[in-house]
């Protein structure tokens, strides 16, 4: 699993063209297993799982992975600010193997609006409640997220291991939610707001506003994300196509409004200028 990420570009670049392919896989999963299937497949694992989660956990090299991370998100800026809608760049993943599967994650294509959720987040079960029931495979899933070795991809055919990786990505999304409304989170995408790198207000007399990421509903595959203008309060969908294709549930529908809140001197004026249509120069009538 670790090595089909090696690579990186090319990887990267399947993974979106496979990605609706293994979201219908998904979809037909989660209609064909009933919540007591997907637990009986957790239940049967769950005890190996968790007692090798434990044995890892307290070995995961941190100060490796924080020397990767600044690099990468150099290197993910840079792609931003020349992006825009290029989808010709591609990104950058050519560190193969060293790369963790969260970094890898964010910096595909389209998924420039996640934030990374720091490993100590994840590994508190606490902040993890209530997931294990909404995603199926949650173990492997959870395994393939924290880059625990497991032996599953021996075991697992091809479409398997395609669920297990759908699986990864949503249930990354749904720890993401979370993690955006809590203070490390929040500076996180502080960091990206303030390099509009969720793309900027498309309304003219916003003028180029930086704006922020919003879901319509915090209940899975109901939208796909949308960008919210602080200054004309409204909502708008992202440039590109590929942020086109992200659940809005894992960005949520409180986190712009409560990052608002919390950084009070960033909320913009609102907008007092409006288009007014005109025709050869006179306002039109309104009845
Ligand atoms: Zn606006």
């Amino acid at each position: 699993m670790y090595r089909e990420r090696g690579g990186g570009g090319s990887r990267s670049e399947i993974g979106q063209v496979d990605r609706k392919r293994i979201n219908d896989a998904l979809d037909k999963h989660l209609e064909r297993s009933s919540p007591s299937t997907s637990r009986a497949l957790n239940g049967k694992d769950k005890d190996r799982l968790s007692a090798q989660s434990i044995l890892t956990a307290g070995k995961l090299p941190h100060d490796h992975r924080d020397s990767r991370s600044t690099p990468l998100a150099e290197t993910k800026r840079s792609d931003e600010e020349s992006e825009t809608d290029s989808e010709e760049s591609d990104v950058s993943g050519s560190d193969g193997d060293d790369t963790s599967w969260i970094s890898w994650f964010c910096n595909l294509r389209g998924n420039e609006f996640f934030s990374e959720v720091d490993d100590d987040y994840i590994q508190d079960d606490f902040n993890l409640c209530g997931l294990s029931g909404q995603v199926p495979y949650y173990d492997y899933a959870l395994d393939l997220i924290l880059d625990v070795e497991s032996s599953h991809g021996d075991m697992f055919t091809e479409e398997q291991n395609e669920l297990v990786e759908s699986a990864a990505e949503m249930l990354y999304g749904l720890i993401h939610v979370r993690y955006i409304l809590t203070t490390k989170g929040m500076a996180a995408m502080l960091e990206k707001y303030k390099n509009a790198e969720f793309g900027r207000c498309p309304r003219v007399y916003c003028c180029g506003q930086p704006c922020l990421p919003v879901g319509q509903s915090d209940i899975p595959r109901q939208s796909t994300v949308k960008i919210y203008c602080p200054k004309c309060e409204d909502i708008y969908s992202p440039r590109s196509r590929f942020q086109n294709n992200i659940d809005g549930s894992y960005f949520g529908s409180t986190f712009p409004h409560l990052f608002l809140m919390t950084y009070g001197h960033l909320k913009p004026q609102k907008v007092s200028q409006s288009y007014v249509p005109r025709v050869f120069g006179f306002k039109m009538h309104k009845p």
